[in-house]
């Protein structure tokens, strides 16, 4: 199955085919950020499975323990995929990009100790730090 992702205003868009390799939400500082909200839906797919990258986006540079490169449409903002140094070969993408193609649930949530105290979470999920 292919999916698209895409930003805000739709002019950004980068296709996957299958599943992706890692499913997870993340409460950690970056992601609250980056989101504007409690938690950052992020997905990783091999770099073999992303289709054609977008040309019309903007990149920042993360720095600290976990580089990144994170590409943001230039006309409306939206974050849609990044490249993280602790991932080598998958490209990150913003799992509530692919709003228009929904992906499965996640399975797994990371950086709890940023969790903030009102989100609940299906106890099947698994944890990690
Ligand atoms: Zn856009
Ligand atoms: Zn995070």
């Amino acid at each position: 199955m292919t999916r698209r992702a895409a930003c805000c205003c739709g002019k950004c868009t980068i296709d996957v085919d299958g599943e992706p390799a890692f499913n997870a939400i993340c409460h950690c500082r970056n992601c609250k950020k980056r989101t504007g909200s409690a938690f950052g839906w992020s997905t990783y797919f091999a770099d073999s499975q992303v289709g054609n990258r977008p040309t019309d986006v903007s990149v920042y540079e993360v720095g600290g323990s976990n580089p990144q490169q994170r590409w943001f449409c230039r006309n409306c903002g939206s974050t849609l995929f990044w490249k993280a140094a602790a991932l080598p070969g998958h490209t990150g993408i913003a799992g509530g990009c692919f709003a228009d193609n929904p992906l499965g649930a996640p399975s797994a949530t990371v950086s709890n100790d940023g969790r903030c105290a009102w989100v609940g979470l299906p106890n099947e999920w698994r944890r990690s730090l």
